[in-house]
């Protein structure tokens, strides 16, 4: 049996760039433009396994794609979470993860610096915390919270596009 990307009729030649993994619908907060937050996970989900099986195969095709990984919030499933980005390390693939960056602490940085995706993408709804919350419809005490989880000297600069 082929790999899906016969399937899609993927070549050498002509490979991917991009691999996008959801790593779960589901979602801790509850944004007022988003529906994410009212799904579950369906039980016929892509498993851990079925996922860095796929990780593999997009490496045999493009040594230099980047794997992008999604959700819901990717860090509700902390241990898949570090599985995959710790396969594109140790293959020497780029990786980035969206987050709202709730689950962050002091211990998921140290580990994020050592098995953790290259990049980050954090949404931030406003510099004013109660606008931000407001959206986000739960209080999550953003960026004061995100640096609550570094240590001084850890800490590292984060630039806002
Ligand atoms: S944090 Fe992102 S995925 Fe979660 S409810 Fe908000 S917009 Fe949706």
């Amino acid at each position: 049996m082929g790999s899906i990307y016969d399937k899609l009729n993927f070549s050498m030649h002509n490979p991917p760039q991009f691999l996008y993994i959801e790593i779960t619908p589901e979602c801790n907060l509850r944004c007022k433009q988003c529906h994410h937050w009212m799904l579950k996970e369906s039980d016929n989900s892509l498993k851990t396994e079925d996922k860095l099986n796929l990780i593999r195969q997009f490496h045999k095709m493009n040594k230099n794609g980047e794997v992008v990984l999604t959700g819901g919030e990717t860090m509700s499933k902390i241990d898949e979470f570090f599985a995959l980005t710790s396969l594109c390390r140790s293959l020497n693939l780029k990786s980035a993860a969206n987050t709202n960056a709730t689950y962050i602490s002091e211990e998921i940085v140290e580990k994020t610096l050592v098995q953790g995706p290259g990049a980050f993408v954090i949404s931030l709804d406003s510099h004013l915390e109660h606008i931000h919350d407001y959206i986000r419809g739960v209080i999550t005490h953003p960026i004061n919270g995100w640096l609550d989880g570094c240590e001084p000297s850890q800490r590292r600069p984060i630039s806002f596009s």
